[in-house]
């Protein structure tokens, strides 16, 4: 028989480890099973050009349909793995039929968190992560005035600049002092509350959510003030979990993220795990961490499918990220956690600037702001940075 290379979760890693398993000459055989019931597609255009109604749906997917045939791939869509035992080396899928692997990649991404709120299971309230999610909210988006986002992360902020480009009434809920916080410092938070506040988008910063008002369809947000924010579609952009349910079961580690070493092993043997939903040792970083980003999952997926085939591995990558608001692109190049001081390259009144960010004399991160430029250049200072570092 045949070995077969199985790959639960059919998304931006899951295709990009297939397709470097064949680029790399592997000739068993390899099976991609996804729960969604498309195959595997880009996510980022379905908070910005797809929900603008500006990119077609067939520009979403990876692949091109004769693609697996031709890459001799078998892609079973709408199928859901329930287990995996490691010992026997099988998986079970939810209709009960198994399967054994030679070796097993897990690449079941994030999904939305949902807040426990009353109400929050009113008809109009939404999580945005998949192309059904974006069809359902893109048609009662063309039906709503207004709009609530709780949440001013990026999935919320570039949601909010779409409906704002459609004339919708859009309100921003944080309960953070500022939106994008997690990730940025108070001069790229402010930036970015000015450019939507110009746009006529109403930020409310710093405070709570109590409940989502409304009978049969929502009809409000109501704030911890007790003020109801009117809106006829309510989105809950509060982050994602990594969806780590089949590992825990299978008494993988798991820590937050399933846990996997530099060469993506997880615990257990044969089995190898990549993108959002893991966490990873990183040299650059001196801990453990977890990305959600297109970077990643293409790279850590690449990296997974060599280290399936035996070759050496050391995963440490130069994270980078980008958001589109309005007409404007942000990208991050590294990882500001940590930093001391930042520097200013440029000018935010004339809307293209970089902000470089530093602990001691050691560059962590560089957020450019229409500025191309800054973010190649940061991308290849960091990588020299670390090469330095390790000779
Ligand atoms: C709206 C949105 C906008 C984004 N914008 C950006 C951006 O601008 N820039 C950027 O870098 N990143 C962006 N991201 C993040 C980026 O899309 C993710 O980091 C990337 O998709 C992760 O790829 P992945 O393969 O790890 O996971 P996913 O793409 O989530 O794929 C995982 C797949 O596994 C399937 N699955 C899970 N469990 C099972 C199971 N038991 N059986 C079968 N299948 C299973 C899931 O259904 C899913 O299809 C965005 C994400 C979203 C949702």
């Amino acid at each position: 028989m045949n070995e077969l290379t199985i790959i639960v979760g059919a998304g931006q890693a899951g295709i990009k480890a297939a397709e470097t398993l064949r680029q790399k000459g592997h000739d068993g055989d390899i099976l991609l099973i996804g729960e969604e019931a498309w195959p595997p597609y880009q996510r980022p255009p379905l908070s910005k050009a797809y929900l603008k109604g500006e990119l077609a749906e067939e520009r979403l997917f990876l692949k091109a349909d004769d693609y697996f045939e031709t890459a001799d791939i078998t892609l079973m869509t709408g199928a859901r793995v329930a287990a995996v035992d490691p010992a026997a080396h099988a998986i079970t899928l939810s209709d009960g039929q198994s399967m054994s692997y030679s070796r097993l990649l897990l690449t079941t991404g994030t999904r939305a968190r949902i807040l426990p709120l009353p109400g929050a299971d009113l008809s109009g309230v939404h999580t945005l992560r998949g192309i059904d999610d974006t069809k359902r909210i893109g048609v009662e988006l063309a039906r709503a005035a207004s709009v609530a986002i709780i949440g001013g992360g990026y999935i919320g902020m570039e949601f909010a600049a779409v409906a704002r480009s459609m004339g919708k009434q859009v309100a921003v809920i944080e309960a953070q002092d500022r939106i994008l916080k997690r990730s940025v410092a108070p001069e790229i938070s402010d930036y970015f509350q000015t450019l939507h506040a110009r746009h006529g988008v109403r930020l409310v910063l710093g405070e709570g959510v109590a409940g989502i008002a409304g009978t049969a369809r929502a009809e409000g947000v109501e704030l911890a003030s007790g003020e109801i924010v009117p809106a006829d579609l309510v989105l809950v952009a509060v982050g994602a979990a990594p969806v780590t349910e089949l590992a825990d079961a299978a008494g993988l580690a798991v820590d937050r993220g399933i846990v996997v070493d530099e060469a993506c092993r997880t615990s257990a043997p044969d089995i190898f795990a990549a993108g959002d939903c893991t966490v990873f040792p990183s040299q650059r970083y001196g801990r453990r961490i977890g990305l959600e980003s297109v970077q990643n999952a293409a790279d850590q997926a690449k990296a997974a499918a060599l280290s399936m085939l035996g070759e050496e591995v050391v995963y440490d990558p130069v994270p980078w990220f980008w958001s589109d608001q309005y007409d404007v692109k942000l990208q991050i190049a590294g990882l500001a956690q940590g930093y001391d001081r930042t520097e200013l390259v440029g000018d935010p009144g004339e809307g293209r600037f970089a902000l470089r960010y530093f602990a001691g004399d050691t560059l962590l991160a560089v957020d450019a702001v229409n500025d191309p430029r800054s973010h190649m250049m940061a991308r290849k200072q960091l990588a020299a940075q670390a090469q330095a570092m390790a000779a």
